[in-house]
């Protein structure tokens, strides 16, 4: 998988995916990470990529022309997203699209955001990491090349771990324990002991269901709220 990102700030990507999963993914080959400085695209001799905004305001545009040539001169596979918090909001489901891909790009913002003309005609939509707002775009860059990576096959340690985990099937994930099985007083359920390994994988399912219907109601409702199998394996466990 090829995905490009472009920035002011290379460095705070390039570090950042040089190290644990990303970097492995790089070096394996599997993730084919290109990073490009938007300044060497800038034609003056202080290497300016923004400007005051038309009409007014507090803060600083980022100009086109910068944009516009290290696009073009980078030849970025596509889609190229911008980030931004007013773009389409980035999930697991949309990780799991992007990780079936070739590859894809990323435009980070800086300052009060990016020319208006980039984002209609250069890009081809634009993505938000969540409803606040960050100071700039290579965090939220971070999240996504991240959350697409560990889809790719190879990448990460155990194959399927990504069918189990939060998400995968609309509910957040049942707790996990490791040794010891008691820890200053506290034990781990006996169910996970037991050996009954049919038992072990309803408890989980339980497990998620009530977690799910307790913290975030919003995504059980969005999978239709619970059946009657989801009622019955609640109450095998008493929750
Ligand atoms: N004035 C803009 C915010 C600019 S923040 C507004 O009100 O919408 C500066 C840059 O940070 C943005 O261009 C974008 O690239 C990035 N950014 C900030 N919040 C983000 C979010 N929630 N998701 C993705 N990118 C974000």
């Amino acid at each position: 998988m090829r995905i490009d990102v472009f920035t002011i700030f290379p460095a705070l990507v390039d570090d950042f995916a040089s190290e644990s999963l990303l970097g492995k993914a790089r070096e394996r080959s599997l993730l084919d990470l290109r990073v490009h400085d938007l300044r060497e695209h800038t034609t003056d001799s202080h290497r300016t990529v923004d400007d005051s905004p038309f009409g007014g305001g507090a803060g600083m545009v980022m100009a086109p022309d910068p944009i516009f040539r290290s696009v073009e001169a980078a030849e970025p596979p596509r889609p190229l997203f911008a980030l931004g918090p007013g773009g389409r909001r980035f999930d697991q489901s949309m990780a799991r699209e992007l990780g079936d891909t070739e590859g894809f790009s990323l435009l980070c913002g800086r300052y009060e955001g990016i020319d208006e003309r980039v984002l209609d005609s250069l890009v081809d939509d634009q993505l938000s990491i969540g409803d606040y707002v960050l100071g700039g775009g290579e965090v939220a860059a971070l999240v996504v090349v991240e959350a697409v990576t560990r889809l790719v096959p190879g990448a990460m340690g155990n194959a399927t771990s990504a069918d189990e985990e939060s998400f995968a099937d609309g509910l957040i994930e049942y707790p996990q324990y490791t040794r010891p099985a008691e820890y200053r007083g506290m034990e781990v359920p006996d169910v996970l002991r037991s050996g009954d390994h049919g038992r072990v994988a309803r408890w989980r399912a339980a497990m998620a269901l009530a977690r799910t219907r307790d913290r975030r109601p919003d995504l059980l409702a969005a999978r239709g709220g619970l059946s009657g199998e989801d009622i019955a394996l609640l109450e095998e466990f008493g929750l």
